[in-house]
């Protein structure tokens, strides 16, 4: 087995304590002033534009970056408990979480200096949002079949083909679209894509709605129609983005986020269970939580190492791959704890309307950020196993 695996035995540091602490009170806040409910996954909406900027303003996104492009150079354990308690109270940060999570790093590595220098601090005060466009309808796991061209033209590229699964595409200000400069070489299949920095005002750019099984309006198709991208969009090397949309997947494969997006269901059962549950239900809700407990360990060891300046893929994928499994059976487990309550328990409808809808969110669980399968390919490789 590969000694490339590993998972630092990483605790958070005691200034962890006193942020949670006052994300815990502006969360109070928000919800006391009817921003959001917790108690309503289902009805909720996925993007608050105001509460992105008073997020920006209290200084918890782009916490890790640079303080000349608006960071607050602060660990990456720390924005971890800010995710984790924004994602526990089911806050609607969309807006603001992409950017800050996965595209945000990019352009720090890759942009040039005029583009960091306009676009992080917006991100950072919660005014920039981003998208992803990797996924195209012929092109999921395999990103590097992708297709959507990019041609050169008078000072820049234009791009033609279309871009599917795109979360946020209706909202957002940016994406960043891995697309198609040159064919791929017999030697490397993954060479001749090149990512580029997309503004989604650019014309020739078209968002369609793809709706979810729940009504929700969360992905879409982009259509791009000779949308010209200026040269100093492309980022990094032209024809080498498979380096950077790998390092990107580090970021987006192992936050509290790829475990916790079903977990009020487990916050609710705990709160029909009440103080003295019968003994089958503390069994099965201790083993619930000691697994919870085990990812969140893991997930915090992938974040240390982040912090480390290290990039652990495997283990990231290890996150994902057993986090998004957990929270996809989690409704299922907790239905079945639940069969036993007293229909006379005080949240019952809240209970079953919230497990309702987790079940009907729970398959999209393990192909977001990465099928199971995928995942599971690339820990055997990284175990040495393939
Ligand atoms: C809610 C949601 C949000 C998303 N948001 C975005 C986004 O913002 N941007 C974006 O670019 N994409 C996004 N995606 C797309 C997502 O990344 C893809 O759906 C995913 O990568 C799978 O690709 P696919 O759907 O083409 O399935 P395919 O790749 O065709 O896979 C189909 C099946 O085959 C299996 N499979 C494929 N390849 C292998 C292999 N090598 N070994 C073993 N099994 C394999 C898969 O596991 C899966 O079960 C989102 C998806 C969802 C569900």
């Amino acid at each position: 087995m590969s000694a490339n695996l590993r998972f630092d035995q990483i605790r958070l540091p005691p200034e962890c304590e006193t942020l949670r602490q006052d994300v815990r009170a502006f969360i109070a806040q928000e919800v006391a002033a009817g921003t959001f409910d917790p108690n309503q996954a289902a009805h909720g909406d996925l993007h608050s534009a105001g509460l992105s900027r008073r997020v920006g303003a209290r200084g918890w996104i782009g916490m890790t970056w640079p303080k000349k492009y608006g960071g607050h150079e602060r660990s990456f354990l720390e924005r971890y408990v800010v995710t984790e308690e924004f994602r526990a109270a089911n806050a609607p940060v969309r807006l603001h979480f992409v950017a800050d999570r996965q595209s945000g790093p990019i352009l720090l590595k890759y942009a040039p200096e005029h583009i960091k220098a306009d676009i992080l601090p917006r991100i950072c005060r919660g005014e920039a949002c981003f998208a992803i466009g990797m996924s195209e309808p012929g092109s999921g796991s395999d990103l590097f079949a992708a297709k959507t061209r990019a041609t050169r033209t008078n000072g820049g590229w234009l791009i033609n083909g279309s871009k599917i699964w795109t979360s946020n595409a209706h909202v957002a200000d940016y994406m960043l679209g891995l697309f198609r400069t040159s064919p791929a070489t017999k030697e490397n299949r993954r060479h001749g894509l090149t990512q580029f920095l997309v503004d989604m005002k650019t014309p020739g750019i078209r968002v369609n709605p793809i709706y979810q099984m729940t009504g929700q309006h969360d992905f879409n198709e982009v259509v791009f129609e000779d949308a010209f991208m200026p040269d100093d969009h492309a980022l990094g090397e032209i024809d080498s983005a498979w380096k950077q949309a790998t390092s990107e997947l580090a970021y987006e494969r192992s936050g509290p986020e790829r475990f916790l997006e079903t977990f009020y269901v487990l916050l609710e059962l705990v709160r029909a269970l009440g103080p003295k549950p019968d003994l089958r239900s503390a069994e099965g809700l201790g083993r619930l939580v000691a697994q919870l407990h085990t990812l969140r360990r893991m997930s915090v060891s992938v974040n240390g190492m982040l912090q480390a300046g290290q990039e652990p893929v495997v283990e990231g994928s290890i996150v994902k791959d057993l986090g998004t499994v957990w929270e996809q059976k989690l409704p299922a487990r907790v239905r079945e704890l639940a069969a036993f309550l007293e229909p006379e328990a005080t949240n019952r409808t809240t209970l079953e309307e919230q497990i309702a809808f987790a079940t009907m969110i729970a398959p999209k669980l393990t192909i977001q950020g990465g099928t199971t399968e995928v995942l599971r390919g690339i820990i055997a490789r990284g175990l040495g196993l393939r």
